[in-house]
């Protein structure tokens, strides 16, 4: 019996988890300031974006 080859698991890019939250927990980010409610800026090391249209928040890191 040949021994069939598991799928791997993909994984899940870490700025589409951001979108699984939406309407769940609000404090996870800022809005987007273009798109409105709904729509969270993507959090990075220095700075927040918006996925859907690209608006970037860039934060000053001490
Ligand atoms: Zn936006």
């Amino acid at each position: 019996m040949a021994k069939k080859a598991k799928p791997k698991n993909k994984k899940v890019s870490q700025r589409w988890k951001k979108y699984k939250v939406q309407g769940d927990k609000l404090d996870k980010g800022a809005s987007c300031q273009r798109c409105g409610p709904g729509t969270f800026l993507a959090q990075h090391s220095n700075r927040q974006t918006c996925g859907a249209c690209g608006y970037t928040i860039f934060q000053d890191k001490k």
